[in-house]
């Protein structure tokens, strides 16, 4: 049976998500994805019981070198024994932990792990098809390409931040319909990961907040003056969309 999941999706228990779990159900159904995974920035969201779509349990945990997405978790990461920025390692244990399956997010948009340490650390699959990273020009190509050369099972989703964004990439599913068969095709190398329709989320369609715009005048005004140390010019010019998330 073929099933359409996105494997990325932020609710607004994120600091920079917009909309409900309940919102993003609704649009789920009318997009005809079969499972969303909803993976909040460093937090496990509670799902409600939903009969019509597998709500998948995630988490997007912020590495000291990067997002890292865990899936199809069985428990909730324990974060007060991971702490802040864990090196990615730790945060690949954690997410192994709690039963779930752990995939480098987005990896050239950006990312400060070299293919050497991403073979190494142990994942489990590697995002190759992610909405928002279309927006940089090769980047999940070269993800595509950096998961073949490891060996490794590609995913996609849409890294919705409002549901207005959900489906614009997905990963394609030929199993039962379970989230145990979905979990298993997914480590077997048996989904592939896709663009959808462009009827779907684009990458960056999201409302933008009172605060994400008052965040961009700030980040404008820095760049025009030079007045901020380096840093935090980086910083504006990484979170020139919704803060405090790039992707
Ligand atoms: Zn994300
Ligand atoms: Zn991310």
């Amino acid at each position: 049976m073929k099933l359409l999941a996105d494997l990325h999706v932020h609710s607004r228990a994120s600091l920079d998500g917009r909309s409900s779990v309940e919102a993003l159900i609704e649009t789920a159904r009318t997009r005809g994805l079969s499972a969303i995974t909803v993976s909040d920035h460093d937090l496990c969201t509670p799902l409600p019981d939903c009969k019509d779509l597998f709500l998948i349990p995630g988490v997007e945990i912020t590495s000291a070198n990067g997002h890292i997405l865990g899936l199809f978790l069985d428990a909730p990461i324990d974060f007060a024994a991971l702490g802040k920025f864990p090196p990615p390692a730790q945060a690949i244990a954690a997410i192994h932990a709690s039963g779930g399956l752990a995939v480098l997010a987005h990896p050239f948009a950006p990312h400060k792990l070299a293919p050497e340490e991403i073979a190494r650390l142990g994942f489990d699959a590697i995002e190759t098809a992610n909405a928002r990273a279309m927006l940089k020009p090769g980047a999940n190509e070269k993800a595509r390409l950096l998961s073949q050369e490891l060996s490794l099972p590609g995913t996609g989703g849409s890294d919705a931040h409002c549901a207005k964004e959900l489906g614009g990439c997905v990963t394609e599913f030929s199993c039962e319909p379970s989230p145990a068969a979905l979990k298993e095709a997914l480590k077997a190398g048996a989904a592939a990961p896709s663009r959808s329709a462009p009827a779907n989320g684009s990458g960056r369609d999201c409302p933008k907040s009172a605060a994400s715009k008052a965040a961009a005048r700030f980040c404008r005004a820095a760049r025009r003056f030079a007045i901020l140390p380096r840093a935090s010019r980086a910083m504006c010019f990484t979170y020139k969309g919704e803060l405090p998330c790039p992707l």
